[in-house]
């Protein structure tokens, strides 16, 4: 697959950072599963793997969390 920002890089995988931001709560997600540009470093996260990270943050701010750094674990 071609990165559509550059449209020159190759898109591999890897991991990323995720910092989401809701309100007053910050939370950052380390080792989330993404495809990276080779070429300018444009970070794809595919749709599954948001809404893990979007279900995880409501769940964190239910509980009344602020900040939370976090490896990320795909959920069984
Ligand atoms: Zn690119």
């Amino acid at each position: 697959m071609k990165c559509v920002i550059c449209k020159h890089g190759e898109m591999i995988k890897g991991t990323t950072t995720i910092t989401l931001e809701r309100g007053i709560s910050t939370f950052v997600f380390k080792d989330v599963p993404a495809q990276i540009c080779d070429n300018c470093g444009e970070k794809y996260v595919d749709q599954q793997t948001t809404r893990a990270l979007l279900k995880k943050a409501n769940e964190l701010i239910e509980n009344g969390t602020e900040v939370d750094i976090r490896k990320f674990q795909v959920a069984a």
